[in-house]
């Protein structure tokens, strides 16, 4: 298995139309939506869509993607059954709808500006008291050359209750030709495709980073941070040397907590000419960090 050439790629594209790529999205979406219904349907029930069977048990001949919740007596020596049956895009897929479950993008930590930069895929994802971070520097991609793992590979870690269940280190995973296709992807921009792992209920913080600002700011609730998406901080200066009176900056505090607008939505409305102001947004500091893989240099 190598990795597919990019001109393959273009020119296995070209044979489709603008309409049948659109025939073929909106199937795909259909298909998403209707596994995504089956899947919440499942979860609500304690039950894995995928196997059919409560999260709670396992059964050792039918490795399934829900072992990794450690509902059931998962042990971290059989992690291979599951990636020797799931490809990367299936493991990390799954695990972002479970993230969502508890809530919505801030469990998933895909903010490209905090990837490392000789990572070619890092992102942590949160559940409940589990955390698993998947990691593909550019040499696990290209393979670590004259060693067993040669191939393109990534590297998985998982926690529980902050204790290491899986090390980085202890397994290369190898990326199926699937994997290798929609990697291939997002690498090059001249190939007329997109992949995201977004999607209704796979989102996470880079997608709800790259929304419309002011769209953001207006669909916002304040809170006092302990559970929200994003971080807001306002910044206000008086167009005036005599300042901006202390009152009207209470008046706004006041209707922030009762009607819960954040001070970035009702900033313009109060300062008005008085000033101008500037919200600067960012991921909430509940986000999870991504998960340091130290030594990676090497491994
Ligand atoms: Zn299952
Ligand atoms: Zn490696």
């Amino acid at each position: 298995m190598s990795k597919p050439n990019i001109e393959d790629i273009i020119s296995f594209m070209s044979q489709f139309s603008e309409e049948d790529i659109k025939q073929i999205n909106d199937k795909e979406h259909e298909k998403y939506q209707d596994e995504y219904k089956r899947f919440i349907d499942a979860y609500d029930n304690g039950i894995c869509y995928l196997c059919g069977k409560p999260f709670k048990t396992i059964s050792t001949n039918n490795p399934c993607l829900h072992w990794l919740l450690r509902q059931c007596k998962f042990r971290a020596k059989d992690f291979h059954k599951i990636y020797k049956k799931y490809n990367y895009h299936q493991i990390v897929s799954f695990l972002r709808w479970i993230a969502n479950t508890e809530c919505f993008q801030r469990n998933i930590n895909d903010l490209q500006e905090e990837k490392r930069d000789n990572m070619l895929i890092e992102s942590t994802i949160k559940w409940k008291n589990i955390e698993w971070t998947f990691s593909c520097t550019h040499s696990d991609y290209a393979g670590h050359e004259g060693t067993q793992a040669s191939f393109p590979h990534y590297h998985f870690q998982m926690k529980i209750d902050g204790q290491i269940f899986i090390k980085f280190n202890s397994h290369h995973i190898r990326f199926s030709d699937e994997d290798l296709f929609n990697i291939s992807i997002t690498q090059d921009d001249s190939i007329p495709a997109s992949y995201s792992l977004g999607g209704a209920g796979g989102s996470g913080m880079q997608d709800a980073l790259s929304l419309d600002p002011d769209e953001i700011i207006d669909s916002s609730i304040a809170s006092d941070g302990s559970e929200g998406t994003y971080h807001f901080s306002t910044f206000i200066q008086a167009n005036s040397p005599e300042g901006i009176s202390g009152d009207v900056i209470q008046d706004m505090i006041d209707e922030s907590k009762r009607t819960g607008k954040t001070i970035a939505s009702l900033a313009d409305k109060y300062i008005g000419d008085l000033g101008t102001t500037k919200t600067i947004i960012a991921a909430a500091d509940s986000v999870p960090e991504i998960a340091e893989r130290k030594g990676r240099s090497k491994k």
